[in-house]
Parts: structure tokens; C-alpha cells; sequence
């Protein structure tokens, strides 16, 4: 057997999201030792909906939870845009409807994170995920890494734990990424708020579609995520309101944040399509949660010796086009791939860098431009009081070319993810 570049020591993964328990899982496969360490005493379901496109699902599939996710997402047919009348825009197909080898999924983020977790604890063993433990400091000897955490809830310290590597996992607030750019201040405000929630429904068009309408000030995002509530006949909808509130600071960036639907439903309160009823929607959810649109500003490096940064931490960027999660389960395939072909371990998270941080740096300045969505833009541009066909005003070659360009810079054109699933 092959042994690790690591040696016996463990790669220490701080923070068990989305990135850091598929960072885990990948390793783990390729035989290279791990330990998990997060800040909250304990996994809850927390978040509302995400998706994962096809170039992250294959890789969760090559890690064994392909079906896992199948029983509990939704396989999403297909994503379409609409103008803040309801009028169709663009529509296309996902997942295995649009020739990928595997689906796209959409899902709820607590469900995803838990299914990811329980494989954790399956594979790597129970207790592999050390909770309560919030990285404070570490010191990179050259030889070793060597970090300390403490329990938020006692303010105890940890012994130094020793690792072969850190990676810094640890979410947008990342105190890894902050040890580094220690100016860098706060995330940077879109100046659009959005409010999430899930409202248990009649299923809408064929109970599988992701509809986003409206434009770039305004916008309504819904997309279903529960297969368990599909297969009884009703549809458990994702949704986002989003409305641009100005700029500025930026509100506390509070997963949890619960607010008063009052705040933002009056301005959909006219929002009643033919296929879908958005003032309904919002009435029926129990709970909102409001949270501002930020990301950052790509950085020149993530990786400084035997420490690195991944997921948000490196790269966190807008809701827009479905990539956070998928971004962060490519970054933990590509520093995998890195950690067992490498020579070394400094050289390994170094070649991780270069094959990541120029890739997600530009999704995150895509974003910025509103990815895909600027078909919703244009045509609110070009046609506010509406249209009588989406081709008298965006020709078809326009609404391809948007299509097709930013699925290539996001990595999961249908090509492009064959020929890493050939691989
Ligand atoms: C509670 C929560 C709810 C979310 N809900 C949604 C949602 O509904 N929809 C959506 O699109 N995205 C949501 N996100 C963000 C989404 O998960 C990420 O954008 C994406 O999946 C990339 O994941 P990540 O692993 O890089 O970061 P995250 O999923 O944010 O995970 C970071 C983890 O690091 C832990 N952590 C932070 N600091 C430390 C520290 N110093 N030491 C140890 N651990 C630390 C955090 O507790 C967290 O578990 C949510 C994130 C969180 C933390």
C-alpha cells in the first residue's frame, strides 16, 4: 500500500460544512489520515434550500452518497427564467434531462450536511468530528502544523493538536482566511437583501423545475428540495425574495436571522403568475430568515506553507448561478487529487491553489455581472412592460451564448464534466 505524503499525521480540517466533511470524506478515501474540527457543539440541520450541480454530484457520487442524496433530493428537470410578469424568458434543461452522466440536485442544506456527516462518522469513525473545538491560533513549524482550539461554551483551550496541514475550511467569517488578510474587514454588500424560507405546496410546473423571475432589483428564486414530500404528492419549495436595499455596511451575516415577512412581501404582493402564486408561497412559510447577498474579493493566494483555504473561506461568493456548495466540493476533489500525487505536502497545497483559485475567482467576478440571471436584466432592460415574445426582444442566439458561457466558466459544461467523470 501506497502511504501518504502526510505520513500518519492527520490533515486538520477546521469547520464541518459543506467543504469541510466532503474534504474529509475525499481524503479519507485516498488514504490519507484526517481529523475534522468544528466550532458548534452540535450538527443541526440548520439553512434552508441549495443545489449541487453535476460536476460536484459526480464527485459526491464517486464518494458513496450518491444514493443517499437521490432518496432525499430532488433531481431538478430543469431551470427557468421569467420577467416580473411571468413571462418566460429562458428555459433549459438540468441534470440528466440535459445529457450530464449524473443529476443535479436540489436539496436542503441541513439534510446535505447531515447525510455528509453521517458518512464521516461511518467511515472515519464516530467521534471523527470533533465539535465544540473553534480554531483560535496555530503555528506552521515547517515541519508541522500545530493548532489550538477552544470550546466557545467552557473558553477552554486545547493541547496544540498536531497535523501534517491545515485547511481552512471555517466558512465566509473565516478566522484562517482573517489570520492572513487581517485588514480585510467586512464581506462586501451587494446592496440586495434576501429572505429565505420553505413553504410546504402544491407542486408547480412538473414539480421539479427551478424558477428564478423578476430582475436584478427584484427577484423571486423557487425550487423544490424534498423528494420524500414529492413522492406523497406535495412539494416542500425552496424560495428567495430578493430586493436591492442600497448599499453600504453590510447587515450581520446571520444564517438564523429570523424576520417579519412584512419587511419584503408587500413587494410581491402582485406577483400572481399563471404557474405559480408568490404571495402564497411567502404567506405559507412558518419561518423567514433574512440574510444580505456578500461575497469577496478573490484573493492573490490561499495557500502560505502547510495552511490553505477552501469552500467559502477561499472563494465565498454571490447566490447566483447555484455554485457555493458545488465550488467547495471541487475544491476538495482537486486538493485530494493534489495530497496524493504531490511529492510534498507544501507543494501539493500550492499546486491546489493553482488549480483552484483562478477557476473560482472568476465565478466569483461572473457573479458579480448576475452569472445567468443577466438574461432576466436584459429583458427588464429592454421590455419592463413586458413582451409579446421573449426573441422580439433577446434573440435566442444572445440567451444561448449567456447559457453556454457561464456553465463553461463555472467548470460544469455537459463536456466538461464527461470528461472528468472519464477521468
Ligand atoms: C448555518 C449555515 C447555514 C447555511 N445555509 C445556507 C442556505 O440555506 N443556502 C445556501 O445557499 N447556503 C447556506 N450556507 C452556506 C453554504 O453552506 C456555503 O456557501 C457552501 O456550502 C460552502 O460551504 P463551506 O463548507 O465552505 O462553508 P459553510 O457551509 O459555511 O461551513 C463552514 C463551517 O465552519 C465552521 N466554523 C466557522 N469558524 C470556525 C472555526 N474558527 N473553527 C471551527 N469551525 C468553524 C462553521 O460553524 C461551519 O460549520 C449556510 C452556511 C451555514 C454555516
Amino acid at each position: 500500500m501506497t502511504r501518504s505524503i502526510t505520513g500518519d499525521r492527520p490533515v486538520l480540517i477546521v469547520g464541518a460544512g459543506i467543504g469541510g466533511l466532503t474534504t474529509a470524506l475525499a481524503l479519507h478515501q485516498a488514504g490519507v489520515p484526517v481529523r475534522v474540527f468544528e466550532a458548534v457543539r452540535a450538527i443541526r440541520p440548520l439553512g434552508v434550500g441549495i443545489n449541487l450541480l453535476p460536476h460536484s454530484v459526480r464527485i459526491l457520487t464517486d464518494l458513496g452518497v450518491g444514493p443517499a442524496l437521490a432518496a432525499t433530493a430532488i433531481e431538478t428537470s430543469a431551470l427557468a427564467y421569467f420577467n416580473k410578469h411571468g413571462q418566460p424568458i429562458w428555459s433549459e434543461p438540468r441534470g440528466l434531462a440535459a445529457g450530464y452522466p449524473v443529476p443535479q440536485f436540489s436539496i436542503h442544506r441541513g439534510e446535505l450536511q447531515w447525510i455528509l456527516y453521517q458518512a464521516v462518522e461511518a467511515r472515519l469513525g464516530s467521534g471523527s468530528v470533533l465539535t465544540g473545538h473553534e480554531l483560535v491560533r496555530w503555528e506552521d513549524t515547517g515541519a508541522e502544523v500545530r493548532a489550538v482550539f477552544v470550546d466557545r461554551e467552557t473558553g477552554r483551550e486545547s493541547n496544540p493538536i498536531r497535523g501534517a496541514a491545515l485547511v481552512g475550511a471555517d466558512g465566509i467569517h473565516s478566522v484562517v482566511r482573517r489570520t492572513f488578510h487581517p485588514d480585510e474587514g467586512p464581506a462586501r454588500f451587494s446592496g440586495r437583501m434576501l429572505w429565505r424560507a420553505v413553504t410546504d405546496a402544491e407542486p408547480y410546473l412538473d414539480g421539479r423545475t427551478m424558477i428564478m423571475a423578476g430582475h436584478q432589483r427584484q427577484k423571486f428564486v423557487a425550487y423544490p428540495i424534498s423528494r420524500v414530500r414529492a413522492d406523497r404528492g406535495r412539494s416542500l419549495v425552496n424560495w428567495i425574495a430578493e430586493l436591492e436595499v442600497g448599499g453600504g455596511t453590510p447587515p450581520r451575516q446571520d444564517w438564523s436571522r429570523e424576520v417579519a415577512k412584512e419587511v419584503f412581501a408587500p413587494a410581491f404582493a402582485s406577483w400572481r403568475f399563471d404557474w405559480l402564486d408568490v404571495p402564497g408561497l411567502i404567506a405559507g412559510a412558518e419561518t423567514v430568515f433574512e440574510y444580505p447577498m456578500v461575497d469577496r474579493d478573490p484573493l492573490p493566494r490561499w495557500t502560505h506553507g502547510r495552511v490553505t483555504l477552501l469552500g467559502d473561506a477561499a472563494h465565498a461568493m454571490y447566490p447566483i448561478g447555484s455554485n457555493g456548495a458545488s465550488q467547495a466540493i471541487l475544491d476538495a476533489a482537486a486538493l485530494t487529487r493534489r495530497l496524493v500525487d504531490s511529492a510534498d505536502v507544501e507543494r501539493a497545497l500550492e499546486e491546489y491553489q493553482d488549480d483552484r483559485l483562478g477557476p473560482t475567482a472568476e465565478v466569483v467576478l461572473a457573479n458579480r455581472r448576475n452569472g445567468p440571471e443577466q438574461v432576466m436584466q436584459i429583458a427588464e432592460e429592454r421590455a419592463p412592460a413586458g413582451f409579446g415574445h421573449i426573441h422580439d426582444v433577446i434573440p435566442r442566439a444572445e440567451l444561448e451564448d449567456i447559457a453556454a458561457r457561464y456553465k463553461r466558466t463555472a467548470g460544469f459544461a455537459p463536456d466538461q464534466v464527461r470528461r472528468e467523470a472519464a477521468r
